[in-house]
């Protein structure tokens, strides 16, 4: 996955370079200098080089190109491209003193200047040195104020300073030059931010504006799972369990697959306000509407266990077993159920038969983009920095125990 990214980045490199190259090719031009660039481009190190980089060999592509480089110092595209994978390639410093020579060259123009102090920039944030990388993204947007690239990059920095304000205020920047095709997911990330600002209320001891932030955040994207069992959590301290029932019940119906989230919460409500029972039929609702949802008959197998009701426990929690295998969570509560039915052989023997070839993972969960794995659900992929991008892993083999076990 890394090499395949290290190329991607790298062919993008290459058609930033070809487009720089064509600007600079002009003003080349109108130079009069002409022979020299060709010298550069012409020489059997650039083709090589080129050659290599989309083979993936990329140390043997630096070597060429370096030579090429040699061969004339202001053949632009071919430096950018060499700094670029100097940067892949761990070499920061390097990367770093050939972009900022580049930048010296008073004939560069106001585009090539762009370029030269974004590739900075990404040196710079690889390095991990976030003051100066913000200084050159900073530059880009003075250059060319709607840099896409410029501004993502400072949007997520901030993000890492968890200067939630910042980042919000890039995005609705990058939200207004987008096309309508983005939005959606635009309004999602603004929506994402919002409930961490929203959170950043909370750690204040600021209830009002915390719930103004999360309401934005369910306006921009009524989907947004955090935000409504943060806004609930809120007005549960505050004392208004109806308000906070009101808006976990909607992640029901929006996202059902998250309802999940709800149970612990919804079931401390519902004792609260006097109705109990409402936690059974709204599990057996989920149920009704989708046939395979272990968590909600894990839920409800709990729920039954606690009452001392272990025999529907048990049925309730090894159907839920058929569908998830792998759940740790819903083993403990057969365990505790199975204790409470003092280990009789046939309870025992009917869960002994649904596991002998289960298999355990407990890292169930996927980053859709960059595959990073998490025991948890995360709201935001600590490896790739993407908002909402994680699903849950269901392994093959659960079919097959239940087809073994049907
Ligand atoms: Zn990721």
């Amino acid at each position: 996955m890394t090499d395949t990214l290290a190329l991607l980045a790298t062919l993008v490199a290459l058609l930033i370079g070809l487009a720089v190259g064509k600007a600079w090719e002009r003003y080349k031009l109108r130079e009069g200098r002409w022979f020299d660039r060709r010298r550069a481009r012409e020489s059997p190190h650039y083709i090589l080089g080129l050659q290599f980089l989309v083979s993936n060999q990329v140390d043997l592509a630096i070597e060429e190109l370096a030579q090429a480089a040699a061969l004339d110092s202001a053949a632009l595209e071919i430096h950018l491209i060499l700094g670029n994978l100097y940067r892949d390639r761990g070499q920061v410093g390097k990367a770093v003193r050939l972009h900022q020579n580049l930048l010296q060259d008073p004939r560069l123009g106001r585009t090539e200047q762009a370029y030269v102090q974004l590739s900075l920039g990404l040196d710079y944030k690889q390095g991990g040195f976030v003051d100066r990388a913000f200084q050159a993204f900073s530059e880009v947007t003075k250059i060319d104020p709607d840099n896409k690239y410029a501004l993502l990059n400072l949007q997520k920095l901030h993000e890492e300073q968890q200067q939630w304000r910042e980042a919000r205020a890039i995005r609705r920047r990058l939200t207004d030059i987008a096309d309508e095709t983005g939005k959606p997911r635009d309004q999602a990330i603004l929506a994402f931010i919002e409930n961490e600002l929203g959170l950043q209320a909370v750690r204040r001891g600021e209830p009002q504006e915390a719930i103004a932030h999360f309401g934005s955040a369910l306006d921009l994207d009524d989907g947004t799972v955090p935000a409504s069992l943060n806004l609930g959590d809120v007005h549960m301290r505050g004392g208004r369990p109806r308000e906070a029932i009101a808006v976990w019940e909607q992640i029901l119906d929006k996202t059902p697959e998250r309802a999940y989230l709800t149970f612990d919460r919804l079931q401390a409500a519902y004792a609260q306000v006097g109705a109990p029972a409402r936690f059974r039929s709204l599990c057996e609702r989920l149920i009704a509407d989708n046939p395979r949802d272990w968590r909600a008959r894990l839920a409800l197998g709990r729920h039954a266990v606690d009452e001392g009701d272990a025999a529907r426990a048990l049925d309730l929690l090894l159907e839920s077993l058929r569908h998830n295998p792998h759940a740790l969570a819903v083993h403990q509560v057969i365990w505790r159920t199975l204790e409470a039915l003092e280990f009789r052989p046939s309870p025992v023997r009917r869960y002994f038969e649904l596991t002998r070839r289960v298999v355990f993972y407990l890292d169930p969960h996927v980053c859709t983009r960059c595959r990073y794995r998490s025991t948890e659900l995360l709201w935001q992929c600590p490896q790739c920095h993407e908002w909402n991008t994680f699903v849950e892993e269901r392994p093959a083999q659960a079919e097959n125990v239940v087809e073994a076990s049907a």
